[in-house]
């Protein structure tokens, strides 16, 4: 166990949780709720608004009689590749039914009218225009403000505790300390360790670097999903539903190249390939003004977006680039969000149910935080007794007074030049040495909040080019160029624990 901070809590402030939920995404939101609902009083803390709120597209589910969540479940085998974790897919698209009639009971009115999505084989994606996540995020946030359930801001620092959660350490105008016998992560996934991404600032991985430091493992971090529709220099993303409303992806003489509504990797790397030539990709929004679909009422977001940066969708194609979008790896937990460490619980990006199994299916992953963050607080429900917050204290020193000798923007630069989506031996060596050489002095840093960060951001790194390493195959979102196929022998889960430090 390695703390980053020096502080002693004894003399911090202090207060109590019952049970912390670190994040407030669909992940993080519903586990507090259905907590509360049954008698449970959580406490959230958050850094502010992550990937759910800027969710556009929306969230699959097998409700319509003509399809089935059996047909739901091959969709999302077809695009995992063999790895999909069949326990937890099975509750994923069977729960999802339930869990859907809970988001309107807590608020959420969808369209009426679903839309299909890149690898679904019906339209199964229910959706609120084109901010269904922010639709989402506000009616459970509303929900959680009307049962009263306590929010701080603040970012998480240090997980405490031996051989169980016994609080955490976080930031908010100085460390403070909650004592807790339970801590349920929710802190998203860390697609932003990546140059090019259509991920917000708040949502950054580091959370995955404390439980890392604490002896957790990571499963399948290198399998990181790239959006293929990201505006060219900004995060905007363009839906995967505005090419299943019929947008095309086109080179710069104006023809198609790939199949639009293919998953996610396949369309991504065909971008990716165009643009290596040194040619310009483009999404091309004006089949759907002919098709009578107004774009400004259909998808009022991207619309307004794109207008800002002064495109005009119904007039010219839009430059694309993708980006990195989706962690699909992240902390082990079972089928309650329970990780191997007592009292630390896990949902949504940051944790690997293992449903996606080596590349999510569109639409897939709001569910996944809905479905999951409701078992686990199931799960602790039955639990809490055994979690009772102890008296203990806790304290930490560490000296250093060095600097970092490289920043957030160069290990994003490092990741996208090296690990991103056409990976290969001698690229991913490069990485790993130069990182090592990074933080080969990490005892002598300062131990500031910037540097406990960026140390956990890096340690994110390190597993997802480990393991990009380790696997020496394609599959997936995971493209080696020097093993350009899959092999019989990596169809298996890859685990990272961080050694050594
Ligand atoms: C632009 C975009 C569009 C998307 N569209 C869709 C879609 O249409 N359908 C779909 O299924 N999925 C979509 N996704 C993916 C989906 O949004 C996410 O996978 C999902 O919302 C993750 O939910 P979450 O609760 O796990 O985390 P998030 O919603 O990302 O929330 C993470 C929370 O953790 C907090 N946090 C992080 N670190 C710390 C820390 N150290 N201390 C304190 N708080 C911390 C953040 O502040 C935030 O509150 C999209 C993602 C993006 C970026």
């Amino acid at each position: 166990m390695v703390y980053l901070l020096s502080f002693n809590t004894s003399k911090l402030p202090t207060e109590k949780a019952e049970v912390l939920v670190c994040g407030s995404g669909i992940g993080g939101l519903t586990t507090a709720l259905v907590l509360k609902e049954l008698g449970i009083n959580p406490v959230i803390l958050t850094r502010g608004i992550g990937n759910t709120y800027y969710s556009q597209g929306g969230i699959a589910c097998a409700l319509d009689p003509r399809d089935s969540a059996y047909l739901h479940m091959l969709d999302t085998q077809r695009a995992g590749r063999g790895l999909c974790k069949e326990d937890t897919l099975r509750i994923l698209v069977d729960e999802g039914i339930q869990r859907l009639a809970d988001l309107k009971r807590w608020g959420v009115e969808f369209d009426e009218e679903t839309t299909i999505e890149g690898g679904h084989s019906f339209p199964r994606v229910f959706k609120v225009k084109d901010y269904t996540g922010r639709a989402i995020y506000q009616a459970l946030w509303e929900r959680a403000k009307a049962l009263g359930i306590r929010v701080l801001m603040g970012e998480l620092q240090e997980i405490l505790g031996e051989d169980k959660v016994e609080g955490v350490i976080y930031y908010d105008n100085g460390l403070k300390f909650i004592r807790t016998g339970a801590l349920v992560l929710a802190t998203g996934g860390a697609a932003s360790i990546f140059l090019k991404t259509s991920n917000p600032t708040k949502v950054r991985g580091d959370a995955l670097g404390i439980a890392l430091r604490k002896g957790i493992n990571l499963i399948n971090p290198e399998f990181v999903q790239f959006h293929p529709t990201v505006v060219k220099d900004t995060n905007i993303l363009i839906s995967e539903a505005v090419r299943g409303e019929g947008a095309t992806i086109v080179d710069q003489k104006g023809e198609r190249f790939v199949d639009e509504l293919q998953p996610r990797d396949t369309v991504a790397r065909a971008i990716y390939k165009k643009l290596k030539e040194g040619q310009e990709v483009f999404i091309d929004l004006r089949k759907l003004e002919e098709k009578g679909i107004r774009l400004e009422e259909r998808f009022p977001t991207i619309y307004s977006l794109l207008r800002e940066r002064g495109y005009d969708p119904k007039r010219e194609p839009i430059p694309i680039t993708p980006a990195a979008h989706y962690f699909i790896g992240g902390v082990e937990v079972d089928a309650y969000g329970r990780t191997t460490f007592t009292g630390l619980y896990a949902v949504g990006e940051c944790a690997c149910t293992g449903v996606h199994g080596a590349n999510r299916l569109a639409s897939n992953s709001l569910l996944e935080g809905l479905v999951f963050g409701y078992r686990a607080a199931y799960r602790i429900y039955h639990d809490i007794n055994f979690l009772k917050p102890s008296e203990n204290n806790f304290s930490h020193h560490r000296e250093g007074k060095a600097m970092p000798s490289y920043t957030f923007e160069d290990l994003r630069r490092l990741m996208w030049e090296y690990c991103s989506l056409e990976r290969k031996e001698e690229d991913l060596k490069r990485a790993l040495k130069r990182l090592k050489e990074w933080l080969e002095n990490w005892r002598d840093w300062e131990p500031t909040i910037e540097n406990r960060q960026l140390f956990d951001i890096s340690l994110v790194a390190l597993a997802t080019i480990s393991r990009a390493l380790w696997r020496k195959e394609s599959r997936g979102v995971h493209h080696r160029s020097d093993y350009p196929f899959e092999r019989e022998e990596f169809r298996k889960d890859s685990l990272y624990c961080l050694e050594g430090l």
